[in-house]
């Protein structure tokens, strides 16, 4: 399959980012302003092998898999992982169905892919993975200054194993979080709270400050989500429940075909484009002032830098 021979680290880490994001919105349980930002996710996670070129066909297909999960009912991590995994099997079981000169061979071929065990990260190893990520450190860095064997962060990141608790501690300094980010009960709780804003955006420099503006053209299902709302700040795009709840929503760029990144992060193009969803996303929380292209390592956001709220028992 064509998508999966174009497979690298960029493309490994958008669709990372996309079930993170798309899990976290599922375990919080989303309105219709919610499901329109997971459908762009899921179109994002089906470019992983399981898509075609065609974005309108993908959007659609993204659509009916959403179709059947019941609005505003949050499901626990480990089932919404399971339903993500389930929908990205069955489109690119479908596809290879319709398209692919010999079925059989081409669902032998795409089963095996690591494409498939992203879906298997629990939200710990997903953490340390885009965090360390984001920090643009290499990982013999990160270990040296947690004292730990050079080793152990892809081990944790890739799902082999967790840190200890003195381990645990060790590698939050050395990352730049909060202790409780990393602290055991945390383990199994997607980081919502890069998703869903309330009321104000992240970036604290356009807070409560949001202009109204076509996203990308293509519709958006529900009627008060038909519109984006740009933080004038950052540049960061929501669409927002009739509560005031906002969900930071991928732009698609490109035109009709799909390729990898088509769905970029959305910072509005006027010169101050930002990165895709392979790079830290939301971008509002990793905004800065000093610019985007500054050179070096992002600062980890005030998010992470706080201690995390409460998991739910
Ligand atoms: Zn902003």
């Amino acid at each position: 399959m064509k998508m999966l021979e174009l497979w690298n680290k960029g493309r490994e880490m958008r669709a990372l980012r996309a079930l993170d994001a798309a899990t976290a919105l599922l375990t919080v349980g989303t309105g219709a302003a919610g499901k329109a930002v997971l459908q762009r996710l899921l179109v994002v996670v089906f470019e992983c092998g399981a898509g075609g070129s065609n974005i309108a066909i993908e959007l659609e297909r993204a659509g009916e898999a959403l179709a059947g999960l019941p609005a505003d009912s949050p499901q626990p991590e480990p089932a919404a992982r399971a339903w993500l995994a389930e929908a990205h099997r069955q489109r690119a079981v479908d596809r290879a169905l319709a398209e692919e000169a010999d079925p059989q061979q081409a669902v032998e071929v795409l089963l095996p892919h690591r494409a498939w065990s992203l879906h298997q990260l629990d939200p710990l190893a997903r953490r340390i993975r885009l965090v360390h990520t984001a920090t643009g450190r290499t990982a013999a860095d990160v270990c040296r200054a947690a004292h730990l064997e050079g080793h152990l962060l892809a081990r944790w990141g890739n799902g082999r194993g967790s840190p200890d608790a003195k381990q645990r501690r060790a590698l939050a300094r050395a990352l730049g979080l909060a202790a409780g980010w990393l602290g055991v009960q945390h383990d199994p709780v997607p980081d919502s709270g890069l998703y869903v804003a309330e009321g104000q955006c992240p970036c604290g420099a356009g807070a409560r400050r949001f202009a109204a503006g076509s996203l990308d053209g293509r519709q958006v299902p529900g009627a008060w989500a038909s519109l984006g709302l740009w933080c004038t700040g950052c540049g960061q795009p929501y669409v927002a429940d009739p509560d005031g709840r906002l969900y930071p929503v991928p732009v698609i760029t490109g035109g009709g075909v799909l390729e990898f990144g088509a769905v970029a992060d959305g910072v509005r193009p006027d010169g101050a484009c930002g990165p895709e969803l392979s790079r830290p996303w939301p971008h509002a929380h990793w905004y800065s002032p000093a610019g985007l292209q500054r050179r070096g390592a992002l600062q980890i956001p005030p998010l992470y830098r706080s201690a995390p709220s409460r998991p739910p028992n």
